[in-house]
């Protein structure tokens, strides 16, 4: 029989226990391990049933189970504990609270696309959600008034299971935003708040609003699936990253300014304070900033209406925008024409529509005038802007140089904050009691790390094997559930009960698998692998995983190659492919592994953190130096796979980097994983003993865990890379943007005059003429130089302006490299606007030497010299 209405019925808990749907509505079950282990406690086997998720458990409870729940006193008392440690959680205070003074934000608001939080609430597609989620639930954490915006998408992303064949299967299964752990959002009236945007030809689109309670942190979901909207409309939000690009841009402009929408409807609805700072997490959320604009020009709270110019500053100073996409494809891109027809629809109606489209002109060599560019326009639309790790930083200020013309690749004004994980969402309960000192200490972060050095060898080498034997389980069943669904029957199955082994060296492998991840390198030589999976004494065995993006056929190529590797009879004991990588798989799979493999083609990992996950939890990285693992390499943690010269054919390359890969694995992993001589002994495992001898402790191999543990844990952890967001980004950014809206905008408004006054003066400044006294015959370090420049500034004052000598070691084509800068100060007027500027510089080092001289416009609302892109050189 199929229903033909359906609608969820409401479990009524009894009052004793009636907290527990607080606590399952509240993700923070979702890293607080005794919540959790509550309620699979109450029905383990309905816990598994429904995956682990709080909510839907209540949900199947029967009325007699929950008398049963409610007259247990033992967990009427639990319930009430937890409750209570819930409420102390939501209200004392924290680390932002302890160490941030009245200039820290009041609230920020952070944008995203994707949010990966739990497996209850599947919303994401990989690393970006992922890391979204971390940083939602780190902000809660550390009391860090974050207030997180994004979209509810009726299928999230797609289920991965595999053909017969071993090509991706795609399923979308859809979710009822009643079964999940949600509050819709109402107005007084009982109705469901709601906020509209108009389309194209008199159409419109609207969404109502989820909460999700990420701890202390509440994340807004707009959902447009509902009966106001045409079917086009209910759409909008079917799916993560679908459709075409007329789609996308709906799901952009629902986000950007639909979500500021909600901001203002949430505040009003529950005293939420207003965001000070808004950080919009890669380009999807750009058209936040459009929105904001248009509430300045057109505002509702009495204040005086500001123009384009001035709101663009006084938005520009409270906005962060964080890039993290290392190659020009990667980047979000639109029609130009196709942003114009939806923005003439009025969704900002005092917005002018031509200076939108200026802010997301690719106006830079090689840029394409007919697009709109995601990533332009939030560089243009926030004062601050970072990558997500050092190197992605130095590769973003390349990228993005053509922004900043005039100036060297190191000034433009793209910072880095290396991206980190959410300890307690990610390490295994195992080691967090085994390793981790459970208080946190504000001063010394990296002193809840050190307790690692107190644990016995034998101690730590029994919790990773224990590790790795729950990770083997688990293999076995997915493998198992996988044969499956691509058609085999249980009698041929048998095989998949004996697949790895417990104390064999785990290698694993997980991630999205666009081109540049090189999932199939490790097959680049099969034979050679063959080897090394098969070795008689050091054999080892590997755990692979990955979705391909649904339109990816190259990808989808990869992940059949490999899965048909691991087919084969011969080797498939030690290496799998494990269908539908997500939350729930990785929480297994990163403390099981003994190795994390990480092979990108350098530099297009952004950052990667998977390799950060298995880090805290006693794994060791083998990874090319890219993202992350670039600056945190030690020699001690882990290993390098040296890269092949960047210019070489990508061929070149897969076949170098991974020769280099398979030496690494047999000459340095394998043997101190199983003792390297240094103990005395030889290799502990054996194919034809009797028994496995998994009794022999590798010192060696425990000492870069241990290591591993004590120097990166404080490292990759959320909470340094939250620290350094709100001290680097956050402080700033509220302390630029309640300026500008001091006095009725009164910073604002002077600041985009000032910039209107500079930017129509600037074509005519020049340096006319440059000279220096006092420079030797031969020159020596010490020696002093008096620089004078001829400055005509036309219309501007001298103290408009920075007139710099920059000056260094020179290149043979006279670059100046390791340079330093020294402020001339204006000491005559010329008259005609020309300004005699004069200032010394001292010699600092040997070799050949040169400077020169450039003038840059000089306004205390500038974060940075370089942020109006205006300079203007000395020519020769
Ligand atoms: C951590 C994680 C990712 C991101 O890993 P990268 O190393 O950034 O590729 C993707 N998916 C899941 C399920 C994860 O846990």
């Amino acid at each position: 029989m199929k229903a033909i209405r359906r609608f969820t019925v409401r479990t009524v808990l009894p009052e004793t226990i009636a907290p527990l749907r607080g606590l399952a509505r509240n993700l923070r079950w979702s890293w607080h391990e005794p919540t959790e282990n509550l309620f699979a406690e109450l029905d383990p086997r309905a816990w598994e049933a429904v995956h682990g998720d709080p909510v839907k458990l209540l949900g199947s409870l029967t009325r007699e189970e929950i008398q049963q729940i409610a007259q247990d006193p033992e967990l009427v008392a639990r319930v009430r504990e937890l409750d209570a440690d819930l409420q102390n959680y939501l209200t004392e205070d924290h680390w932002y609270q302890r160490t941030q003074g009245p200039d820290a934000p009041a609230a920020i608001a952070y944008f995203s696309a994707e949010y990966g939080i739990t497996s209850a609430l599947p919303q994401y597609s990989g690393g970006l959600g992922i890391l979204a989620g971390d940083h939602l639930k780190t902000a809660s954490d550390m009391g860090i008034p974050v207030l997180g915006v994004g979209l509810l998408y009726q299928a999230g992303y797609f289920k991965q299971s595999l053909s017969r064949d071993g090509w991706q299967q795609e399923t979308y299964p859809v979710l009822d935003p009643d079964e999940l752990p949600l509050t819709l959002l109402r107005e007084a009236d009982g109705s469901p708040a709601r906020i509209t945007l108009p389309l194209p030809d008199g159409r419109a689109l609207s969404a109502q609003i989820w909460r999700a309670d990420v701890g202390r942190v509440p994340l807004l979901l707009l959902d447009s699936n509902i009966p106001d909207n045409d079917d086009a409309a209910r759409n909008v939000t079917d799916r993560l990253y679908g459709g075409g690009s007329d789609h996308r841009l709906r799901q952009e402009l629902l986000l950007g300014m639909g979500g500021i929408r909600a901001l203002r409807v949430h505040s009003r609805l529950t005293g939420a304070p207003t965001p000070e700072v808004y950080h919009c997490n890669e380009g999807h959320a750009g058209f936040l900033g459009i929105e904001r604009i248009q509430e300045l020009m057109h505002p509702c709270d009495g204040t005086t209406p500001m123009t384009w110019d001035e709101a663009l500053a006084a938005v520009r100073a409270a906005t962060v925008f964080t890039t993290h996409t290392p190659v020009p494809a990667g980047i979000d891109r639109f029609e130009r024409a196709q942003v114009e027809h939806f923005l003439a629809a009025g969704p900002t109606p005092d917005v002018p529509v031509e200076r939108v489209l200026e802010l997301g002109a690719e106006t830079y060599p090689g840029g394409d005038p007919g697009k709109f560019n995601m990533a332009v326009m939030g560089l243009r639309l926030a004062q601050r802007a970072n990558g997500v790790a050092q190197l992605h930083g130095a590769v973003s200020r390349s990228m993005f140089q053509g922004l900043w013309q005039g100036f060297d690749a190191d000034e433009v004004p793209i910072s880095s904050v290396t991206n980190g994980v959410h300890v307690p969402s990610w390490i295994d309960p195992v080691v967090w009691d085994l390793a981790v000192e459970p208080q946190e200490n504000d001063l010394d972060p990296a002193a809840r790390w050190r307790r690692i050095h107190e644990v016995p060898d034998a101690e730590l080498w029994a919790a990773r094997r224990l590790l790795r034997e729950r990770l083997v389980v688990d293999v076995r069943e997915r493998l198992r559930a996988s044969w499956k669904k691509r058609g085999a029957a249980d009698a041929e199955l048998g095989w998949t009960e004996s697949v790895l082994d417990p104390d064999v060296l785990t290698i694993g492998f997980a991630r999205r698998v666009p081109t540049y991840k090189r999932l199939t390198l490790m097959l680049r030589d099969p034979q050679r692998l063959k080897r090394l999976l098969l070795d008689p004494q050091r054999p080892v065995q590997l755990v692979v995983a990955g979705k391909s993006h649904p339109a990816d056929e190259m990808g989808k190529r990869m992940i059949q190659d490999l899965v048909r590797f691991t087919d084969d009879p011969e080797v498939r004991h030690r290496i799998v492919f494990l269908p539908n990588y997500d939350i729930a798989m990785a929480r297994v799979l990163f403390p099981g592994c003994d190795v994390w493999l990480n092979n990108p083609l350098r530099p297009l990992e952004a950052c990667g953190t998977s390799g950060m996950k298995a880090a805290i939890n006693g794994g060791l990285n083998l990874s090319v130096l890219d993202g992350w693992w670039d600056e945190m390499y030690d020699g001690q943690n882990g290993w390098a796979i040296p890269t092949a010269d960047s210019k070489a054919s990508t061929d070149e390359r897969d076949d170098v980097e991974a020769a280099a890969l398979y030496e690494l694995i047999e000459g340095h992993v394998a043997p101190r994983f199983y003792g390297d001589g240094s103990e005395g002994t030889t290799p502990p495992f054996r194919s034809d003993a009797p028994e496995p001898t998994a009794g022999a402790v590798p010192h060696q191999w425990l000492a870069m865990v241990r290591h591993t543990l004590a120097t990166l844990g404080p490292r990759v952890s959320s909470r340094r890379m939250l620290t350094d967001y709100v001290q680097q980004l956050y402080v700033p950014a509220c302390v630029s943007g309640r300026r500008a809206a001091a006095d009725d905008g009164a910073a604002a408004r002077a600041t985009a005059h000032w910039i209107q006054r500079v930017r129509e003066a600037w074509p005519r400044v020049r340096v006319e003429h440059v000279e220096a006294q006092g420079v030797q015959q031969e020159p020596q370090i010490g020696d002093e130089l008096g620089v004078n420049a001829y400055v005509d500034l036309g219309s501007l004052a001298p103290e408009d302006v920075t007139v710099q000598v920059g000056y260094g070691r020179v290149t043979e084509s006279d670059h100046i490299h390791e340079r330093s800068h020294a402020v001339l100060e204006p000491v005559t007027d010329l008259g005609a606007g020309r300004v005699l500027f004069c200032g010394p510089v001292t010699i600092d080092r040997s070799g050949p030497f040169g400077y020169t001289v450039r003038v840059l416009p000089r306004h205390p609302e500038l974060a940075d010299p370089a942020e109006l892109a205006l300079v203007c050189n000395a020519a020769d």
